[in-house]
């Protein structure tokens, strides 16, 4: 199983490591020399289980995963995440006080809008703390939160999305909760694995795989794990709080590892195949450095031409993974895919509902992919003076 190593920018799903994918293909055919292919396999077969304790453990060695969380994974991708976040973390909150919570809603960008849309159309009472948009016209900056709505004790969680992968805007740190016991809800699902955090801070964390980590159909969860303890389902009717679909509902798929409906295995033994990747590059640091190094390089040639490209993110908030521009002039946006992609350089449109540019440098595109984008940049730029 071959093939030329690509120059793909793509937002999702995206590249993966060549030689991971040679590896999952020949396990897709015949794994561990059983004659069937890993996603052949009974998800409650030794085989499978132990892709699911691997993960766990080489998730946990990669993060530093303390004792007070549980990793699981389930079906779906961020957008369940949306709506399962929700009921989870509203049924542990009815349980810690008796009462029904509000969620807090950071809205930096089109997906933690989405996250916040959700909530309310499934009936929890949300309420947006800040909503740049509606503050600045666009999204584009992360006001400090000293200026958001300050999030009491009302609140069962805060919810901010991390990377926000249509508009290129990143988190530097965790916003804070302000309330003792309001959980950080956090959507990592653009840049989970690309540099170090600190897990004990969050309540919450959920990550769709096919980004930094796998292919589309399974999500990543890291959950506090008092988080778990939640009211029963007769008493979260009588206090009105919407329950959580059964598949989504996280103490019940904590209790079944991973497994209490079918897992999508080929699907978790790929992301296995990338952790164990990731471990033997040195971990996280490594590939922050790295990823630090790749965004630089690509800023600082769109930053030389000021008059040809337009960043619309303020630079505090600029995110490493999904780097976003304009181009000036006439034609050149449709100039710049066509001559790009003539060079093998591909995946590069911004989202249709923002347009321009965006060069996605997750963790598989590699430190010499990128300086093929940023010699064409350059030239380009030249090229139109
Ligand atoms: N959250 C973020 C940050 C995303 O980038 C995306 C998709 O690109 C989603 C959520 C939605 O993910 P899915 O399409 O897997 O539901």
């Amino acid at each position: 199983f071959e093939r030329e190593e690509p120059n793909y920018y793509g937002a999702g799903p995206a590249l993966l490591p060549t030689d991971v994918l040679q590896q999952a293909a020949l396990d897709l055919i015949n794994y561990q020399n059983l004659g069937l292919g890993v996603g052949e396999i009974s998800h409650r077969s030794k085989q499978a289980v132990s892709i699911v304790d691997e993960t766990k453990v080489n998730l946990t060695r990669l993060l530093a995963i303390p004792d007070t969380h549980e990793v699981f994974f389930m079906q779906g991708g961020g957008t369940s995440g949306f709506s399962s976040s929700a009921a989870n973390l509203m049924a542990a909150y009815a349980k810690r006080t008796g009462k029904k919570g509000k969620a807090a809603y950071a809205v930096t960008g089109t997906w933690s809008k989405k996250a916040y849309e959700e909530a309310l159309r499934l009936g929890f009472e949300a309420e947006a703390v800040v909503d740049v948009k509606k503050q600045n016209g666009k999204f584009g900056d992360i006001p400090p939160t000293s200026e958001w709505k300050p999030v009491n004790s009302d609140y069962a969680y805060l919810y901010y999305c991390d990377n926000e992968t249509v508009n290129g805007i990143e988190f530097q740190q965790v916003p804070e909760a302000y309330a003792a016991g309001v959980e950080i809800v956090a959507d990592m699902s653009s840049n989970f694995l690309s540099r170090k955090i600190d897990v004990s801070q969050y309540g919450l964390i959920l990550a769709g795989a096919q980004k930094n980590v796998g292919l589309a159909g399974l999500s990543i969860y890291i959950i506090k794990k008092n988080l778990l303890e939640q009211a029963g389902d007769e008493e979260l009717k009588q206090l009105g709080v919407p329950l959580s679909p059964i598949a989504f509902h996280y103490p019940t798929v904590v209790q079944n590892n991973s497994a209490y409906n079918t897992i999508p295995i080929f699907t978790l033994h790929i992301i296995n195949l990338v952790l164990k990747k990731l471990l033997a590059q040195g971990g996280l640091a490594v590939q922050e450095a790295t990823n630090g190094r790749k965004a630089a390089a690509l800023y600082s040639v769109l930053d030389s031409y000021p008059q040809l490209f337009k960043l619309p993110v303020a630079t505090g908030v600029r995110s490493k993974m999904n780097i976003v521009f304009t181009i000036e002039g006439e034609g050149n946006e449709d100039e710049f895919l066509k001559l790009s992609g003539a060079r093998g350089l591909t995946g590069l449109k911004g989202h249709r509902s923002v347009g321009g540019m965006r060069a996605s440098l997750y963790n598989a595109v590699t430190e010499k992919s990128v300086q093929s984008l940023v010699d064409f940049t350059k030239e380009f730029a030249e090229s139109r003076k």
